[in-house]
């Protein structure tokens, strides 16, 4: 199902333009206009879900093995020494594109500079981390 003024719905459709470097049954992958680094792909389910929250098991399951392939392919062709794999979901979370998709970025060794850990590793307090864990599991109170 797509989304008539949805960005991604476009370049799945081909009604709007994009470099395309993979595709499947379920997913379309696709150059970032705004690279991060040298072959910044997104992928991206056919089928519209504006984000992780609404996405199919199996969309997701197909993106995630899609992204994986483009990893793969900006070590083999690129020469990445590495890949970080990103979603945003929701605006708090930097998501500026209501469909769903991963953003598969290589990494190389001289990008350190270009690119940090948006948070600063700190230890948590050890109390307040483990009640919180018992929240998520849905532990009573
Ligand atoms: P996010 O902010 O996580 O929702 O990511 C949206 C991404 O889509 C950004 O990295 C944009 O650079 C990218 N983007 C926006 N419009 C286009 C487009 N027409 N073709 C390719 N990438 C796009
Ligand atoms: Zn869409």
């Amino acid at each position: 199902m797509s989304h008539e003024d949805c960005l991604f719905c476009g370049i799945v459709e081909g009604t709007i333009p994009s470099v395309r470097v993979a595709e499947d049954e379920r997913t379309v992958s696709f150059m970032d206009i705004n690279p991060a680094t040298e072959g910044h792909v997104l992928v991206i389910p056919r089928a519209h879900s504006k984000d992780l929250l609404e996405i199919a098991p199996e969309d997701l399951a197909a993106c995630a093995v899609a992204a994986q392939q483009m990893a793969g392919r900006a070590v083999d062709v690129l020469g990445a020494s590495g890949v970080n794999l990103l979603n945003c979901c929701g605006a708090s979370a930097w998501q500026t594109v209501y469909h769903f998709h991963f953003h598969v970025v290589p990494r190389y060794d001289d990008d350190r500079d270009q690119l940090t850990l948006p948070w600063i590793p700190t230890p948590g307090d050890p109390d307040q981390i483990a009640e919180t864990g018992a929240r998520l599991r849905g532990d009573e109170a």
